[in-house]
Protein backbone atom coordinates (compact mmCIF):
# COMPACT_ATOMS: atom_id res chain seq x y z
CA UNK A 1 0.00 0.00 0.00
CA UNK A 2 1.12 3.96 -1.23
CA UNK A 3 0.29 6.76 1.18
CA UNK A 4 -0.52 9.19 -1.59
CA UNK A 5 -0.54 12.83 -0.42
CA UNK A 6 -2.32 15.20 -2.73
CA UNK A 7 -3.38 19.23 -2.76
CA UNK A 8 -0.11 19.93 -1.01
CA UNK A 9 2.76 22.57 -1.10
CA UNK A 10 6.19 20.61 -1.85
CA UNK A 11 9.00 22.30 0.01
CA UNK A 12 11.92 19.79 -1.16
CA UNK A 13 14.52 21.57 1.04
CA UNK A 14 16.86 22.54 -2.28
CA UNK A 15 15.95 25.68 -1.55
CA UNK A 16 13.75 25.71 -5.07
CA UNK A 17 10.56 27.63 -4.65
CA UNK A 18 7.74 25.37 -3.42
CA UNK A 19 5.58 23.80 -5.45
CA UNK A 20 1.52 24.17 -4.95
CA UNK A 21 -0.28 21.73 -6.13
CA UNK A 22 1.81 18.81 -5.38
CA UNK A 23 1.42 15.05 -5.21
CA UNK A 24 4.05 13.42 -2.94
CA UNK A 25 4.05 9.14 -3.09
CA UNK A 26 4.81 7.32 -0.20
CA UNK A 27 6.01 3.80 -0.63
CA UNK A 28 7.39 1.15 1.85
CA UNK A 29 10.38 3.45 3.50
CA UNK A 30 10.93 5.65 0.40
CA UNK A 31 9.16 8.29 -1.31
CA UNK A 32 8.44 6.92 -5.03
CA UNK A 33 7.15 9.90 -6.78
CA UNK A 34 6.75 13.93 -5.93
CA UNK A 35 6.30 16.87 -8.27
CA UNK A 36 2.79 18.56 -9.52
CA UNK A 37 -0.15 16.82 -9.18
CA UNK A 38 -1.00 17.19 -12.63
CA UNK A 39 2.13 14.93 -13.61
CA UNK A 40 1.50 12.58 -10.94
CA UNK A 41 0.79 8.87 -11.23
CA UNK A 42 -2.85 7.96 -11.04
CA UNK A 43 -3.33 5.58 -7.48
CA UNK A 44 -4.07 2.48 -7.77
CA UNK A 45 -6.39 0.02 -5.62
CA UNK A 46 -5.21 -0.50 -1.97
CA UNK A 47 -3.21 3.27 -1.95
CA UNK A 48 -4.31 5.55 1.01
CA UNK A 49 -5.23 9.07 -0.71
CA UNK A 50 -4.73 11.99 1.96
CA UNK A 51 -6.08 15.17 0.30
CA UNK A 52 -3.79 17.82 2.83
CA UNK A 53 -5.73 21.12 1.50
CA UNK A 54 -2.90 22.98 1.03
CA UNK A 55 -0.90 22.22 3.50
CA UNK A 56 2.98 22.28 3.33
CA UNK A 57 5.18 18.76 2.72
CA UNK A 58 8.89 19.29 3.60
CA UNK A 59 11.77 17.22 4.61
CA UNK A 60 12.11 16.17 8.62
CA UNK A 61 14.52 18.45 10.55
CA UNK A 62 17.68 17.89 11.37
CA UNK A 63 19.33 18.77 14.48
CA UNK A 64 23.28 18.74 14.04
CA UNK A 65 24.32 19.74 17.58
CA UNK A 66 23.06 17.77 20.37
CA UNK A 67 24.12 16.28 23.93
CA UNK A 68 21.47 13.46 24.55
CA UNK A 69 22.58 12.95 27.84
CA UNK A 70 22.54 17.34 28.46
CA UNK A 71 22.19 17.93 32.46
CA UNK A 72 21.56 21.78 33.21
CA UNK A 73 23.62 23.28 35.60
CA UNK A 74 27.03 22.01 34.75
CA UNK A 75 29.10 20.90 37.71
CA UNK A 76 31.87 23.23 37.80
CA UNK A 77 34.32 19.57 38.39
CA UNK A 78 33.59 16.68 36.06
CA UNK A 79 31.66 13.91 38.21
CA UNK A 80 29.16 11.61 36.45
CA UNK A 81 25.32 12.69 36.92
CA UNK A 82 24.22 9.05 35.58
CA UNK A 83 24.70 5.45 35.80
CA UNK A 84 25.51 4.42 32.84
CA UNK A 85 22.45 2.48 31.82
CA UNK A 86 20.29 5.00 32.87
CA UNK A 87 22.40 7.66 30.86
CA UNK A 88 21.55 5.43 28.14
CA UNK A 89 17.85 5.04 28.60
CA UNK A 90 17.67 9.00 29.36
CA UNK A 91 19.07 9.43 26.34
CA UNK A 92 16.95 6.90 24.14
CA UNK A 93 14.49 9.16 25.26
CA UNK A 94 15.28 11.75 24.81
CA UNK A 95 15.86 10.79 20.88
CA UNK A 96 12.32 9.84 20.80
CA UNK A 97 11.11 13.26 22.12
CA UNK A 98 13.19 14.62 19.25
CA UNK A 99 11.57 12.79 16.46
CA UNK A 100 7.85 13.11 17.83
CA UNK A 101 8.03 17.12 17.72
CA UNK A 102 9.70 17.14 14.21
CA UNK A 103 14.05 16.12 14.25
CA UNK A 104 14.09 13.03 12.58
CA UNK A 105 17.84 13.15 12.27
CA UNK A 106 19.84 14.10 14.92
CA UNK A 107 23.99 14.60 15.13
CA UNK A 108 24.91 13.49 18.31
CA UNK A 109 28.33 15.66 19.35
CA UNK A 110 29.92 14.72 22.65
CA UNK A 111 29.07 11.72 24.81
CA UNK A 112 30.33 9.78 27.47
CA UNK A 113 31.24 6.04 27.65
CA UNK A 114 30.04 5.65 24.25
CA UNK A 115 25.92 5.38 24.83
CA UNK A 116 25.72 7.53 21.63
CA UNK A 117 26.24 4.59 19.71
CA UNK A 118 24.32 2.44 22.07
CA UNK A 119 21.60 4.49 20.95
CA UNK A 120 22.16 4.61 17.22
CA UNK A 121 22.64 0.86 17.09
CA UNK A 122 19.58 -0.37 19.04
CA UNK A 123 17.66 2.38 16.34
CA UNK A 124 19.37 1.31 13.06
CA UNK A 125 19.14 -1.95 13.91
CA UNK A 126 15.01 -1.79 14.26
CA UNK A 127 15.25 -3.13 17.98
CA UNK A 128 13.57 0.07 18.81
CA UNK A 129 11.81 3.36 16.94
CA UNK A 130 13.58 6.28 17.06
CA UNK A 131 15.69 9.07 14.59
CA UNK A 132 18.50 8.96 12.35
CA UNK A 133 21.46 9.58 14.66
CA UNK A 134 25.31 10.62 13.86
CA UNK A 135 27.77 9.91 16.85
CA UNK A 136 30.74 11.47 17.77
CA UNK A 137 31.58 9.74 20.87
CA UNK A 138 33.51 11.75 23.39
CA UNK A 139 34.40 15.44 22.38
CA UNK A 140 38.24 15.64 22.27
CA UNK A 141 39.37 18.53 23.90
CA UNK A 142 42.88 19.99 25.70
CA UNK A 143 44.30 19.02 29.13
CA UNK A 144 42.17 21.64 31.05
CA UNK A 145 40.52 22.93 28.26
CA UNK A 146 36.59 23.59 27.32
CA UNK A 147 34.65 20.64 28.30
CA UNK A 148 36.94 19.28 31.40
CA UNK A 149 33.99 19.58 33.88
CA UNK A 150 32.15 17.50 31.36
CA UNK A 151 31.53 13.48 31.27
CA UNK A 152 31.62 14.15 27.63
CA UNK A 153 34.66 15.07 27.07
CA UNK A 154 38.23 13.53 27.04
CA UNK A 155 41.37 15.45 27.62
CA UNK A 156 44.08 14.94 25.43
CA UNK A 157 47.29 16.53 25.09
CA UNK A 158 50.14 16.74 22.20
CA UNK A 159 50.08 15.43 19.11
CA UNK A 160 50.14 11.57 19.47
CA UNK A 161 47.55 11.80 22.58
CA UNK A 162 45.31 13.71 19.88
CA UNK A 163 46.03 11.08 17.18
CA UNK A 164 45.52 8.31 20.23
CA UNK A 165 42.09 9.98 21.02
CA UNK A 166 40.63 10.44 17.33
CA UNK A 167 41.36 6.60 16.87
CA UNK A 168 39.66 5.73 19.91
CA UNK A 169 36.49 7.30 18.60
CA UNK A 170 36.94 5.77 15.60
CA UNK A 171 37.45 2.19 17.00
CA UNK A 172 34.45 2.77 18.98
CA UNK A 173 32.42 3.48 15.71
CA UNK A 174 32.31 7.22 15.39
CA UNK A 175 30.94 8.94 12.42
CA UNK A 176 33.09 12.09 13.16
CA UNK A 177 35.18 13.51 15.30
CA UNK A 178 34.27 16.24 17.72
CA UNK A 179 37.00 18.61 19.15
CA UNK A 180 37.03 21.87 21.25
CA UNK A 181 39.52 24.13 19.84
CA UNK A 182 38.29 27.20 22.06
CA UNK A 183 37.16 28.05 25.32
CA UNK A 184 33.36 28.74 25.37
CA UNK A 185 29.97 28.99 27.71
CA UNK A 186 29.80 26.23 29.97
CA UNK A 187 33.29 25.97 31.57
CA UNK A 188 33.97 28.35 34.20
CA UNK A 189 37.36 30.51 33.87
CA UNK A 190 37.94 30.83 30.17
CA UNK A 191 36.93 32.77 27.16
CA UNK A 192 35.34 31.69 23.93
CA UNK A 193 38.00 32.90 21.74
CA UNK A 194 40.77 31.74 23.77
CA UNK A 195 42.70 29.25 21.31
CA UNK A 196 42.99 25.85 24.09
CA UNK A 197 44.55 23.05 21.30
CA UNK A 198 48.14 23.74 19.32
CA UNK A 199 48.41 24.05 15.37
CA UNK A 200 49.94 20.76 15.62
CA UNK A 201 47.20 18.87 17.53
CA UNK A 202 45.14 20.50 15.39
CA UNK A 203 46.15 19.32 12.11
CA UNK A 204 47.50 15.42 13.61
CA UNK A 205 43.27 15.33 14.52
CA UNK A 206 42.59 16.80 10.86
CA UNK A 207 44.68 14.21 9.45
CA UNK A 208 43.86 11.36 11.19
CA UNK A 209 39.99 12.16 11.10
CA UNK A 210 40.50 12.60 7.10
CA UNK A 211 42.68 9.41 6.32
CA UNK A 212 40.02 7.55 8.04
CA UNK A 213 36.99 9.65 5.84
CA UNK A 214 35.80 11.44 8.91
CA UNK A 215 35.08 15.14 8.95
CA UNK A 216 35.81 17.52 11.88
CA UNK A 217 33.53 19.65 13.87
CA UNK A 218 35.08 22.13 15.88
CA UNK A 219 33.28 23.83 18.90
CA UNK A 220 35.03 27.34 18.21
CA UNK A 221 34.72 31.16 19.03
CA UNK A 222 37.02 34.02 17.90
CA UNK A 223 38.33 35.39 14.53
CA UNK A 224 41.84 33.71 15.18
CA UNK A 225 41.22 30.84 15.93
CA UNK A 226 38.30 30.05 13.50
CA UNK A 227 41.04 30.72 10.92
CA UNK A 228 43.50 28.52 12.07
CA UNK A 229 40.44 26.46 12.03
CA UNK A 230 39.77 26.74 8.24
CA UNK A 231 43.58 26.54 7.19
CA UNK A 232 43.83 23.56 9.03
CA UNK A 233 41.37 21.76 6.88
CA UNK A 234 38.10 21.35 9.82
CA UNK A 235 34.95 21.21 7.97
CA UNK A 236 32.34 22.45 10.36
CA UNK A 237 32.69 25.21 12.59
CA UNK A 238 30.72 24.75 15.79
CA UNK A 239 28.91 28.14 17.65
CA UNK A 240 31.28 30.63 15.72
CA UNK A 241 30.64 32.74 18.79
CA UNK A 242 32.61 35.51 17.18
CA UNK A 243 34.23 35.87 14.13
CA UNK A 244 34.96 39.05 11.57
CA UNK A 245 34.37 39.56 7.75
CA UNK A 246 37.84 37.94 7.29
CA UNK A 247 36.71 34.81 8.74
CA UNK A 248 33.41 34.37 7.01
CA UNK A 249 35.11 34.80 3.68
CA UNK A 250 37.44 32.03 4.67
CA UNK A 251 34.26 29.49 5.65
CA UNK A 252 32.63 30.49 2.04
CA UNK A 253 35.68 29.88 0.17
CA UNK A 254 36.86 26.78 2.05
CA UNK A 255 33.35 24.86 1.91
CA UNK A 256 33.20 25.27 6.13
CA UNK A 257 30.13 24.25 7.52
CA UNK A 258 28.77 26.73 10.35
CA UNK A 259 26.78 25.70 12.62
CA UNK A 260 25.82 28.49 15.29
CA UNK A 261 23.34 27.13 17.58
CA UNK A 262 22.14 30.78 18.51
CA UNK A 263 19.86 29.11 21.30
CA UNK A 264 23.18 29.10 23.74
CA UNK A 265 22.99 32.98 23.69
CA UNK A 266 20.02 33.72 22.55
CA UNK A 267 17.40 32.41 24.69
CA UNK A 268 18.62 32.89 28.62
CA UNK A 269 15.72 32.19 29.84
CA UNK A 270 15.60 28.58 28.94
CA UNK A 271 19.41 28.43 31.55
CA UNK A 272 17.48 30.05 34.34
CA UNK A 273 14.62 28.05 34.29
CA UNK A 274 17.34 25.09 34.67
CA UNK A 275 19.37 26.64 37.50
CA UNK A 276 22.18 28.01 35.33
CA UNK A 277 24.89 29.84 37.44
CA UNK A 278 25.13 33.45 37.48
CA UNK A 279 28.97 32.67 35.67
CA UNK A 280 27.61 31.25 32.75
CA UNK A 281 24.69 33.36 32.65
CA UNK A 282 26.90 36.04 32.61
CA UNK A 283 29.15 34.46 30.00
CA UNK A 284 26.39 33.88 27.74
CA UNK A 285 24.78 37.10 27.91
CA UNK A 286 28.49 38.44 27.00
CA UNK A 287 28.58 36.66 24.13
CA UNK A 288 24.75 37.37 22.88
CA UNK A 289 25.39 40.28 20.90
CA UNK A 290 28.41 39.40 18.85
CA UNK A 291 27.44 36.27 18.20
CA UNK A 292 23.99 36.98 16.37
CA UNK A 293 26.43 40.17 14.63
CA UNK A 294 28.77 37.30 13.58
CA UNK A 295 26.65 34.97 12.04
CA UNK A 296 25.36 37.75 10.09
CA UNK A 297 28.90 38.12 8.72
CA UNK A 298 28.65 34.32 8.00
CA UNK A 299 25.28 34.34 6.25
CA UNK A 300 26.07 37.51 4.19
CA UNK A 301 29.81 35.68 2.85
CA UNK A 302 27.76 32.76 1.77
CA UNK A 303 29.17 30.33 4.50
CA UNK A 304 26.94 27.11 4.39
CA UNK A 305 24.91 27.17 7.16
CA UNK A 306 23.48 24.27 9.59
CA UNK A 307 20.72 23.86 12.25
CA UNK A 308 21.96 22.97 15.73
CA UNK A 309 21.15 23.95 19.01
CA UNK A 310 23.10 22.21 22.01
CA UNK A 311 20.04 22.25 23.91
CA UNK A 312 17.69 18.70 23.83
CA UNK A 313 15.44 18.98 20.22
CA UNK A 314 12.70 18.66 22.43
CA UNK A 315 13.24 21.43 24.87
CA UNK A 316 10.39 23.81 25.20
CA UNK A 317 12.19 27.19 24.09
CA UNK A 318 9.75 30.51 23.30
CA UNK A 319 6.28 29.31 22.61
CA UNK A 320 8.09 26.34 20.64
CA UNK A 321 11.04 23.70 20.63
CA UNK A 322 14.81 23.93 20.68
CA UNK A 323 14.94 22.67 17.37
CA UNK A 324 12.28 24.71 15.63
CA UNK A 325 13.38 27.99 17.47
CA UNK A 326 16.57 27.58 16.09
CA UNK A 327 15.34 27.75 12.60
CA UNK A 328 13.44 30.67 13.27
CA UNK A 329 16.54 32.47 14.86
CA UNK A 330 18.70 31.32 11.67
CA UNK A 331 16.34 33.93 9.82
CA UNK A 332 16.61 36.64 12.06
CA UNK A 333 20.50 36.31 10.82
CA UNK A 334 19.54 36.91 7.09
CA UNK A 335 18.95 34.11 5.75
CA UNK A 336 15.09 34.02 4.09
CA UNK A 337 12.84 30.92 5.35
CA UNK A 338 13.66 29.24 2.29
CA UNK A 339 17.15 29.65 3.08
CA UNK A 340 16.86 28.88 6.51
CA UNK A 341 14.60 25.41 6.05
CA UNK A 342 17.35 24.45 3.45
CA UNK A 343 19.72 25.09 6.29
CA UNK A 344 17.56 22.61 8.71
CA UNK A 345 17.32 20.05 5.86
CA UNK A 346 19.62 19.66 2.81
CA UNK A 347 22.44 21.37 4.18
CA UNK A 348 22.69 19.75 7.67
CA UNK A 349 22.19 16.27 6.35
CA UNK A 350 25.16 17.10 3.74
CA UNK A 351 27.29 17.87 6.94
CA UNK A 352 26.12 13.88 8.10
CA UNK A 353 27.00 12.20 5.03
CA UNK A 354 23.34 11.56 4.69
CA UNK A 355 22.25 13.62 1.41
CA UNK A 356 22.47 10.70 -0.63
CA UNK A 357 19.68 9.06 1.76
CA UNK A 358 17.66 11.95 3.30
CA UNK A 359 17.46 15.83 3.64
CA UNK A 360 15.11 16.86 0.72
CA UNK A 361 12.00 15.69 -0.64
CA UNK A 362 12.78 13.82 -3.83
CA UNK A 363 12.19 10.36 -5.23
CA UNK A 364 14.35 7.73 -4.60
CA UNK A 365 15.35 9.24 -0.84
CA UNK A 366 13.84 7.48 2.45
CA UNK A 367 10.38 9.17 3.18
CA UNK A 368 11.34 11.16 6.25
CA UNK A 369 8.97 14.48 6.38
CA UNK A 370 6.64 16.30 7.86
CA UNK A 371 3.40 17.92 6.88
CA UNK A 372 2.94 21.80 8.27
CA UNK A 373 -0.13 23.71 8.32
CA UNK A 374 0.68 26.55 6.48
CA UNK A 375 3.95 28.02 4.70
CA UNK A 376 6.48 28.01 6.38
CA UNK A 377 9.02 29.41 3.43
CA UNK A 378 7.17 32.12 3.54
CA UNK A 379 6.36 32.65 7.33
CA UNK A 380 8.78 30.64 9.24
CA UNK A 381 7.11 30.36 12.17
CA UNK A 382 4.49 28.29 10.50
CA UNK A 383 7.10 25.54 10.87
CA UNK A 384 5.41 25.27 14.29
CA UNK A 385 2.48 23.75 13.06
CA UNK A 386 3.37 20.46 12.83
CA UNK A 387 0.61 17.93 11.64
CA UNK A 388 2.20 14.92 10.74
CA UNK A 389 6.16 13.02 11.15
CA UNK A 390 7.26 10.35 9.08
CA UNK A 391 10.96 8.46 9.18
CA UNK A 392 11.27 5.88 6.97
CA UNK A 393 7.49 5.67 5.83
CA UNK A 394 6.58 5.12 9.53
CA UNK A 395 4.86 7.42 10.85
CA UNK A 396 5.68 9.38 14.63
CA UNK A 397 3.12 11.33 14.98
CA UNK A 398 -0.20 11.95 13.57
CA UNK A 399 -2.82 14.78 13.99
CA UNK A 400 -4.59 14.88 10.49
CA UNK A 401 -7.65 12.51 10.88
CA UNK A 402 -7.53 11.78 7.40
CA UNK A 403 -4.65 9.13 8.39
CA UNK A 404 -5.50 6.45 10.43
CA UNK A 405 -2.18 6.22 12.48
CA UNK A 406 -1.97 6.61 16.38
CA UNK A 407 1.63 8.05 15.70
CA UNK A 408 4.13 6.69 18.76
CA UNK A 409 2.29 6.32 21.84
CA UNK A 410 3.84 5.86 25.33
CA UNK A 411 1.44 4.65 27.69
CA UNK A 412 1.46 7.16 30.65
CA UNK A 413 4.46 9.37 29.38
CA UNK A 414 4.50 12.26 27.71
CA UNK A 415 6.76 12.69 24.32
CA UNK A 416 6.13 16.37 24.14
CA UNK A 417 9.90 17.59 25.70
CA UNK A 418 10.81 19.16 28.32
CA UNK A 419 12.36 16.24 30.65
CA UNK A 420 14.90 18.79 32.39
CA UNK A 421 12.37 18.82 35.65
CA UNK A 422 10.84 15.36 35.24
CA UNK A 423 13.42 12.57 34.75
CA UNK A 424 16.18 12.83 37.64
ZN1 LIG B 1 27.79 21.40 22.46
Amino acid sequence: MRTIFTNCRLIDGTGAAAVDAATVVVSGQEIAWCGPSVDAPSPADGDLVVDLGGKSVMPGLFNVHVHLALRLPFPERRIDQFERGYRTLLMYRRALEAITTGTTSVRVIGEAHFTDMDVRAIIDKGVLPGPRIKAAGAALIATGGHGHNSMSCLEASGVDGFRQAVREQIRAGADFIKICLTGGIGTPGEKPSDKQIADDELRAVVEVAHANNRIVASHTGGTGPIKDAVRAGVDCIEHGYEFDDEAAAMMAEAGTFLVPTLCVTQELDYMRRHGVQEWMLDKAKAAAAEHIASIRRGVAAGVTICNGTDLLPSDPVDGTVATIREVELLVETGLTPLEALKAATHNSAKVCGLLGLTGTVEAGKRADLLVIDGRPDQTIRDLRNIRLVMKDGAIFRNELSEVNAPGLVAPGVDLVGGTFAKVY
